[in-house]
């Protein structure tokens, strides 16, 4: 079998937290936990209803700092052990408009401290942390300017990306004018397209929004064009396999056998393993379960690990 990549390329801080931790804090704090959200844990709820509700209900006590650094170490233990010796790295997406405007559950300092404090501790580990700033598509582009509002001002040198998340509902076209700021001001741009929102989303992200990696991508098997598309302009792919299975209605077959047909360039991400339990470990043996020969298995590890903007920095 061949090694797991050795790094996680796509996970949310807000999806991170270990179960156990957050189930301590709850006793701790004598909050009762749903029924709904201990169902979805256990693997007895399925629904996207069941997804949110634990969503939620679990980011509720990313509340410190302290919180914050612990669900990063959550992340850097679901990585895979690298035999090597190398470099590992985690590609972390962060919602900070959510946490502190939103919700007011920590200030814009204290959630960068915990963060710095949790990349120490990955350091320890040899494991380096890219932040992409996540923004919510469906709450448009009025938002997105908000968010970079937020962050821009105090922006640390380990914030290195952009991206839309949520549902995919506002045209990219609209949110063009959000990611020419964020590029100027020298961010990269990502985009969760083709997720729930329909193929022609991702062409548009990519080609009128200046978007140069999609996360899931799920939908691009739906036009030709759009696979050919992600290969020719080597648009980097996020593919998690148990988030998908759990979250794109009617998915039966993953598609990173077609991708990698394709000749796209996808590595292999958690997305939210603190909810829908996960680890990099069991994403690659889904990975190697959708069928891929042996030579597209070592395509997908080495582009997973070219492409991660965690591995890039300091390179
Ligand atoms: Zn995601």
């Amino acid at each position: 079998m061949i090694p797991p990549p050795r790094v996680d390329r796509h996970t949310h801080l807000e999806g991170s937290l270990d179960p156990a931790w957050v189930r301590s804090e709850a006793a701790r704090l004598g909050r009762t936990i749903p029924g709904l959200t201990e169902a979805f844990w256990e693997g007895r709820a399925h629904s996207f209803e069941a997804f949110i509700e634990t969503f939620l209900f679990a980011c509720a006590f990313l509340d410190s700092g302290e919180a914050v650094a612990g669900a990063l170490e959550a992340a850097v233990a679901r990585l895979a052990p690298s035999a090597e010796g190398l470099p590992r790295g985690i590609d972390l997406w962060v919602s900070p408009h959510w946490l502190v405007r939103e919700r007011k559950q920590l200030s814009l300092s204290e959630l960068w401290k915990g963060l710095e404090q949790g990349m120490e501790s990955a350091a320890a580990q040899g494991v380096r942390v890219a932040v992409i700033i996540d923004a919510v598509n469906h709450f448009g582009p009025a938002h997105g300017h908000e968010v970079l509002d937020l962050v821009l001002g105090d922006r640390p040198p380990w914030v290195v990306g952009f991206s839309t998340g949520g549902m995919e509902r506002v045209p990219f076209r609209e949110w063009a004018p959000v990611f020419e700021r964020a590029r100027k001001a020298g961010l990269r741009l990502a985009a969760h397209a083709g997720e729930n929102g329909p193929a022609s989303g991702i062409r548009e992200a990519i080609l009128e929004a200046g978007v140069e990696r999609i996360v899931h991508a799920v939908r691009a098997t739906e036009d030709p064009a759009i696979l050919e598309l992600l290969a020719e302009r080597r648009v980097a792919v996020d593919a998690c396999p148990t988030s998908n299975f759990a979250l794109v209605p009617g998915l039966e077959r993953h598609p990173l056998p077609r991708f990698l047909e394709a000749g796209i360039r996808c590595g292999i991400g958690t997305d939210d393993p603190g909810v829908m339990i996960c680890d990099l470990s069991g994403e690659w043996r889904k990975a190697a379960e959708t069928g891929l020969p042996p030579d597209a298995l070592q395509r997908l590890r080495q582009h997973s690990e070219e492409d991660a903007w965690s591995l890039q920095i300091g390179t």
